[in-house]
């Protein structure tokens, strides 16, 4: 089980990288992502800390952590060169914060961070015909969040992936303790979207090729 959307205090989380990875692994994840808010300001010195953190983490543990982030409330056109600093730092998870219906997202910041070297879209919203079939055109993944707010557009997010053949993925988006839930939660969250088993089964499979994809050595 996997989720590849979590936050640490190196942004506006409340745990430090270890005890996240700690967390996830004693409810039986086997792979994470930390993806601590960036832009301009913090990139550089989030994505080198993160980068070596996971670098350290004992390559026989029961739970891979790769590298992450979430360029977040950007100027759209900044996507692009931050996703990029972001890859020569070494940083495998690339998110975009999304859309949210509950946060005064710029105009337009779907489709330029669909257009930038980003792996995930989190919480896309109300995401348009254009953006979703961009997104499928890409093999951008689309979040399905459990996060509280951004989860009010989920069941669009799945029709919109069906409709135009994009991934999806499931994520977990935890800030805290109590976000931290089982991989059974999160599952119930997709099937609370409307998702079948099936399609679970497949947001999983793609899940899985993108860690081993992005992971390299992290993803042992
Ligand atoms: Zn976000
Ligand atoms: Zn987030």
């Amino acid at each position: 089980m996997y989720n590849l959307h979590a936050h640490t205090f190196l942004s506006d989380g409340d745990l430090l990288p270890s005890e996240v990875a700690v967390r996830y692994q004693s409810i039986g994840y086997k792979a994470i992502a930390i993806t601590d808010h960036a832009d301009y300001s913090n990139i550089k010195p989030i994505s080198t800390s993160i980068v070596e953190f996971c670098r350290k983490w004992p390559k026989d543990s029961a739970i891979k952590v790769l590298p992450g982030i979430e360029l977040t409330h950007l100027p759209p056109e900044q996507f692009k060169p931050l996703a990029s600093l972001a890859r020569k730092i070494g940083v495998k998870i690339i998110i975009a914060h999304g859309e949210t219906p509950v946060e005064p997202v710029v105009k337009n910041t779907n489709r330029l961070a669909l257009n930038a070297d980003i792996d995930i879209l989190a919480h896309p919203g109300l995401i348009t015909d254009e953006d979703t079939s961009l997104a499928a055109k890409r093999g951008i993944f689309l979040e399905i969040t459990s996060r509280h707010g951004h989860s009010q557009a989920n069941q669009h997010v799945v029709n919109q992936a069906r409709k135009f053949k994009a991934k999806l993925i499931l994520n977990n988006d935890s800030h805290s303790p109590e976000d931290i839930i089982s991989p059974d939660k999160l599952i119930q969250v997709g099937l609370n979207a409307g998702l079948t088993q099936e399609e679970i089964n497949k947001i999983y499979k793609d899940t899985e090729d993108l860690i081993n994809r992005r992971g390299g050595k992290y993803a042992g």
